[in-house]
């Protein structure tokens, strides 16, 4: 029987792996992402019974879909997401406000949890799961033979923290996260390197982030370091992550619905977009039966995505094919030059469209991995693929995208802040979006109720805040700055410095810290 529960990787076809495979494998061993076999329905009366309920309990009801409780029992289940959101400062966990009344424009705040990024959201609960699978098979291992893994990551900010703080402190887990030495925003520096927990460890490598990112996969590459110290990633391709993800854009509808009662709430989502997580997770959502109007990905300068939805092409152009292509805009988390997440999304589109209902559903997917692996390889080989023109319709039935400047970021920062009843400040990313819905507004009018997601507190960006607020009345970044963030520099820190952006010595660096957490 197909299943929610089971899963496939979008490049073999082959299936049936467990929830507890996707999370600790992140990626299948054919290369591909792991989706679930089918897409899983609501339960008849979802509108009624979640309506009122938290988050966490809306959380529940989802996850149950996508995990059997043979592997996870609801009890445990349940815990697993207490122990997840109660790190997070606001009550609502992901609570949403309205930017401008009149004009049905709203702000999804997804940065309430520990480091002040949406990817606390995933990765607390990540972290959580990790530790959960690892402690349940070591409870039937003698002492001699229990298992550990060592997270190893790179970070040019935002996910390295969330990374930390979601691992911190955990049970057989250890984590080391490299970034370029002096080359990351100090507020996120300090971040990281104030965490003192035995298991975490920052190594901030003499180099460029993409020296650490090479760094990361070639240890990963390292068979013989790999399995003498069974190395984990917490990168965005990880199915958790996805998962986690979906819950808020079922809580804000329902946040909507009761802030207007008596309409039917179609919301449409604006997200700003990097590796295509957190659009992907609108995108289940949509497909699980949410009354989405349409999901729209909203990039910086680096729109590959953008002209993807433009054109039916996905390619790597001239400018971006350069060494160090991608360019470095104000919203730095969104700076990437191809979305890994992407994928999952083309294998849906070939699914639906370069296969028939009529076919035999093993075969149907087979078609569909084989169609990914295709355009997979073009984008290795020829540094691009089109799909098919019934495919870029289909992508356009749900999705529309929109690309945002630097300049543009700045101006919208500048015009909420003005412009909104409590003047508020917007992060940079979060400010793509807005302007993103902006246009729409300009264009088609208010009718519509946008929901931009705000992925991070501006006060992680001063630069860009700086840049759009400085000299205007009343402002005072002091005034965003948050509590916790205050003392940060002068915290205790702890930091390994490594002098070379060079594998062998990261090897030995890591091999030391390993032994010294032992002792
Ligand atoms: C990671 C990140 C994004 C992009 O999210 P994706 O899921 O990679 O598309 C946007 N904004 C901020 C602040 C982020 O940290």
């Amino acid at each position: 029987m197909v299943s929610a529960q089971s899963y496939l990787s979008t490049r073999g076809g082959s299936s049936g792996f467990s929830f507890e495979d996707t999370v600790l494998k992140g990626l299948a061993s054919d290369g591909g992402l792991f989706i679930p076999e089918a897409i899983p329905s609501l339960p008849a009366d979802w509108q009624t019974t979640w309506s009122s309920q938290s988050f966490q309990e809306i959380a529940f009801n989802l996850f149950s879909l996508y995990i059997s409780p043979s592997e996870i029992p609801s009890d445990d289940l349940r815990h697993l997401i207490e122990k997840s959101y109660s790190t997070f400062r606001a009550p609502e966990i992901t609570p949403i406000t309205t930017l401008r009344k009149a004009e049905n424009l709203h702000l999804l705040e997804l940065f309430h949890g520990p480091t002040f990024a949406f990817k606390d959201v995933a990765l607390q609960f990540v972290g959580n799961l990790f530790e959960y699978f690892l402690s349940r098979r070591n409870a039937q291992k003698d002492a001699g033979e229990q298992e550990s893994l060592t997270v190893i990551g790179a970070t040019s900010g935002d996910t390295g923290s969330a990374a930390i703080y979601g691992l911190r402190g955990k049970e057989n887990i250890s984590v080391f996260i490299l970034h370029p030495k002096g080359k990351i925003s100090p507020i996120q520096e300090a971040q990281m390197t104030s965490v003192l927990d035995k298991n975490v460890h920052n190594l901030a490598v003499v180099g460029t982030f993409d020296n650490c990112q090479d760094i990361v996969k070639e240890l990963f590459a390292d068979a013989a370091f790999n399995a003498r110290h069974k190395l984990g990633a917490v990168n965005s391709i990880n199915w958790a992550r996805i998962l986690a993800q979906i819950v808020y854009y079922f809580h804000s509808y329902f946040a909507l619905q009761k802030a207007h009662p008596g309409e039917n709430i179609v919301p449409r989502f604006v997200v700003p977009t990097g590796n295509f997580g957190d659009v992907l997770a609108g995108y289940f959502a949509k497909r699980m039966g949410l009354p989405i109007e349409r999901l729209v990905v909203a990039t910086n300068e680096n729109d590959i995505l953008d002209r993807f939805w433009k054109s039916g092409t996905y390619e790597i152009n001239a400018e971006e094919e350069v060494e160090g292509g991608v360019k470095e805009t104000l919203s730095p988390a969104m700076d990437i030059l191809v979305s890994s997440n992407f994928e999952r999304l083309l294998w849906y589109l070939a699914f639906e469209r370069e296969t028939t209902p009529d076919q035999e559903l093993s075969e149907r997917q087979k078609k569909a991995s084989e169609k990914v692996k295709e355009m997979m390889v073009a984008l290795k080989t020829q540094k691009g693929f089109s799909v098919t023109p019934a495919m870029l319709e289909l992508a356009k039935t749900d999705f529309g995208s929109e690309r945002v400047s630097d300049p543009q970021t700045i101006q919208t920062i500048r015009e909420i802040y003005t412009s909104s009843d409590t003047k508020y400040v917007l992060d940079p990313h979060s400010s793509v979006g807005v302007t993103a819905a902006l246009r729409q507004i300009a264009s088609n009018g208010p009718h519509l109720h946008q929901v931009c997601l705000s992925t991070a507190h501006p006060a992680k960006f001063s630069h860009a805040v700086d840049l759009a607020l400085n000299g205007t009345d009343g402002y005072n970044f002091d005034d965003v700055l948050p509590e916790e963030f205050k003392g940060l520099a002068v915290a205790e820190k702890r930091v390994e410095s490594v002098e070379r952006a060079d594998k062998e010595l990261v090897k030995e660096v890591v091999e030391r810290l390993l032994e010294g957490e032992k002792a």
